[in-house]
Order: C-alpha cells, then sequence, then structure tokens
C-alpha cells in the first residue's frame, strides 16, 4: 500500500505549467514526486495529504500570467486538503534576466500571488519565492531551503555546527547530502554564494577523485565512506575541509589558514560534533562496531 509507506516521510512535490522546467530541475537530482494537476487520474485529497511541500514552478523567461492563475487553483485546492503544505514558488530559468529585471519579476509575481490569495479570503497562506536556475548553484540552494524546512531536528543541527565552529575557529560550515548537493543544515552565519559554490565544487572534486582513484582494480569500494577527508588549500589562505559524518553526509568547512594550525583541535571538535550527529539521527545504533570507544585504561 504505497499510501502507508511514504506516510512518515516528507513528501516534495513539483509542479508547474508544461516547459517550466519540471524534468530539467528534476534531472539534477534524483527526487520522486512530479504531478500533473491536469492529468485526469490526479487525485487531489490523496496526493497533497501526504505532502510536505509543494513547489510550484514558473517560467521567468515566458509570460507568467497563465503559470499565476494555475499557481492560485493549486495552492487553494492544496490547502483545503491539507493546511500545513508548506509552498514553495521557484520563479525559474533566471539566467536570461537582468539583476534588475529578477527583482522585478519577483516583486511583481509575489504581488499578483498574494493579490489573488486575499481576492479568495486565503490571505493566510504563506508562500515562500526562490529565484532559480538550473545552471548555477541558486537551484540547489532554494532546494536545501525547502528540504530544510522539513527536518524536525533542524534546529539541533544549526546548534551543533554553532558550537562546533565557534570552538575551531572556523568561518562556515554546511552539512551536506553528499549525491544531491542539498544542504540540510548550516550555522547561523549568513550564507553566501561564492561560499555555498566553493563547497559544492569541492564534492564534486572529492567524489571524481575518488571514483577514478578510489576504487579498487576489482571495481569495488566506494567513492565515499568513513575514511572520507579532504583538505583544500586556495591561494588567497582559505581552506576548505569536508569530513565524513554519514553514510550520507559530509561536513564541509571554510576556514583560514592560521586556524588550521590548529588541526588536532578540529580534529578532536569534528570528532565530538559526528558523535553528537549520530545520535541525532540515532544511526550506528545498531551497528556498534562503527561506534569508536575511547581507551579504557
Ligand atoms: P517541463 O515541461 O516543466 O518538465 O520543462 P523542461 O524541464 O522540459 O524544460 C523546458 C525547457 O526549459 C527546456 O528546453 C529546458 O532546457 C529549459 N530550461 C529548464 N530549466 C532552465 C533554466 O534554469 N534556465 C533556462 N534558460 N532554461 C531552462
Amino acid at each position: 500500500d504505497e499510501s502507508s509507506a511514504s506516510a512518515d516521510k516528507p513528501r516534495i512535490l513539483l509542479m508547474g505549467l508544461r516547459r517550466s522546467g519540471k524534468s530539467s530541475i528534476q534531472k539534477i537530482w534524483d527526487f520522486p514526486g512530479q504531478v500533473d494537476f491536469f492529468d485526469p487520474a490526479f487525485d487531489s485529497e490523496m496526493i497533497f495529504k501526504g505532502a510536505g511541500a509543494l513547489i510550484f514552478v514558473i517560467d521567468a523567461q515566458d509570460d507568467y500570467m497563465e503559470a499565476l492563475v494555475r499557481l492560485h487553483l493549486t495552492v487553494s485546492r492544496a490547502y483545503k486538503v491539507n493546511p500545513d503544505i508548506n509552498f514553495e514558488v521557484f520563479i525559474h530559468k533566471v539566467d536570461g534576466l537582468s539583476d534588475d529585471h529578477k527583482i522585478e519579476t519577483q516583486r511583481d509575481i509575489h504581488q499578483r500571488a498574494n493579490d489573488d490569495l486575499a481576492d479568495a479570503s486565503l490571505e493566510k497562506v504563506h508562500l515562500s519565492f526562490y529565484l532559480t536556475s538550473i545552471y548555477d548553484h541558486s537551484i540547489f540552494e532554494a532546494f536545501s531551503k525547502v528540504v530544510q524546512k522539513l527536518i524536525p531536528q533542524l534546529p539541533t543541527l544549526e546548534n551543533l555546527l554553532n558550537i562546533f565552529i565557534s570552538h575551531s575557529g572556523i568561518e562556515k560550515a554546511f552539512l551536506f547530502d553528499v549525491v544531491s548537493k542539498i544542504y540540510i543544515a548550516t550555522d547561523s552565519s549568513p550564507v553566501d554564494m561564492q561560499s555555498y559554490e566553493l563547497c559544492c565544487d569541492m564534492i564534486d572534486v572529492v567524489i571524481d577523485v575518488s571514483c577514478i582513484y578510489g576504487l579498487m582494480e576489482d571495481g569495488s569500494g566506494c567513492a565515499y565512506d568513513k575514511e572520507s577527508l579532504a583538505i583544500i588549500k586556495l591561494n588567497n589562505t582559505t581552506v576548505l575541509y569536508l569530513k565524513e559524518v554519514t553514510k550520507f553526509l559530509a561536513l564541509v568547512c571554510i576556514l583560514r589558514e592560521e586556524s588550521f594550525e590548529r588541526k588536532g583541535l578540529i580534529e578532536y571538535n569534528f570528532h565530538c560534533f559526528r558523535k553528537a550527529i549520530h545520535e541525532v539521527f540515532e544511526v550506528g545504533a545498531s551497528t556498534p562496531s562503527d561506534v569508536q570507544n575511547p581507551a579504557s585504561s
């Protein structure tokens, strides 16, 4: 029974007009959930009930009046079935727009969408807006934020990251899902796009190098495992530090070269951080051999 199997995990739905960019977004990582509202088999009751978030994609390079009508229809229908859904609007394909045009488009779409909701006495419904493109990291950044809202442990993760960086002299830290390159949490200092892109690029480099050189001759082995660790020194005295946290998650940090001189401290703090993360997700609970025991003498 599919509905009971998916009942406990938050589901993200991806909707929007044809050619708005849904398939392209979906290709970037592996997630099910594209639904066609106008498919006759569409059962709004069933689909919206289990959803945690509904992403509605609007093509910013095209006339978006029809998309706004569809957005309103979709949101009002979904809200009736499930008022707890997070409504996330991706103003997409903004790579073709100038910065001024981007801001103006977002303002206009925001205004019109909220006016439509107010006209329908649905001003309680909250829409979040993101400017996205598949040609840069904005789509990952937006998706990260959508996912983060669905993670109940988020405040705990942020807190652990804050403690870790402040005790280790680290400037910025992200907890990344290695496969999708979505960060599920970061410390509370502001995220700038450049740092985020650096960290994404580092994951790519580490996985690529591991795939080429890390596998055994017989093809066994894994591109990402418990031993995964990488340090990249950039020529501007910045250091990037990546380390495995769980099977799916990696910590990626940005720090200054002088802070990295206290590598032992960072390693010790990382060890504590990793242990805490495992407790949050209760991973390793069934595999006690994974837990490193402190010396008992
Ligand atoms: P779907 O019908 O909603 O699944 O839309 P597609 O993913 O098939 O995309 C429709 C067209 O938009 C394709 O030609 C894509 O290459 C293009 N497209 C998708 N995302 C972007 C983007 O971020 N920027 C630009 N410029 N084009 C995009």
